[in-house]
């Protein structure tokens, strides 16, 4: 696994060194609890709007777009978010949302780390290429294809979102 402190001041170095110490436990317990893989995985700490400069970084050798504000209208203020990469998946945690928030950030690295076992999934990465390039006008999506992607994000959510209570078993395992 690789870890990014991408460009944040001493100001959030709690939330990246919380990071550092919960990303692997968080990763077992994940991979436990939905039987699943994160694969080949980078995790990244960084403040909002680098956080969507560094999505569209990792697009843009798949699809050559550069509107990182695409993503940021619709998640501005988010703790965490995670996407393909061309060689794995990207988890960046929000160091200015979960500043101060230690609980935050291991529901965020929870979170995050369920949605990067989701895309590693057999299907799940033609998928999510076939929505970003919706997402950046290259290929639009029929009315069923925008439907049925939309289905899947729900219940991807609401699994990640369930991973976040397992956050005090994350607590005590680095303790
Ligand atoms: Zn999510």
């Amino acid at each position: 696994m690789r870890f990014i402190a991408h460009r944040v001041g001493r100001q959030h170095q709690a939330t990246i060194d919380r990071v550092h110490a919960a990303v692997d436990a968080a990763v077992d317990i994940v991979e436990r609890e939905i039987r699943g893989c994160v694969g080949p995985l980078e995790v990244a700490v960084s403040n909002t709007s680098d956080m969507w400069r560094m999505v569209v970084d990792a697009h843009r050798p798949m699809f050559g777009r550069q509107n990182a504000r695409l993503w940021q209208r619709h998640e501005g203020h988010a703790f965490g978010t995670t996407t393909i990469t061309p060689g794995g998946v990207l988890v960046v945690i929000n160091a200015q949302t979960c500043r101060g928030r230690g609980i935050e950030i291991d529901k965020t690295l929870l979170h995050e780390l369920t949605h990067a076992v989701q895309f590693n999934r057999p299907g799940a990465r033609a998928l999510i290429m076939r929505s970003l390039a919706n997402n950046y006008g290259i290929t639009p999506m029929t009315e069923a294809e925008a439907k049925a992607a939309n289905r899947q994000v729900d219940a991807e959510e609401r699994e990640a979102e369930r991973m976040e209570r397992h956050h005090r078993l994350l607590a005590q395992s680095i303790a």
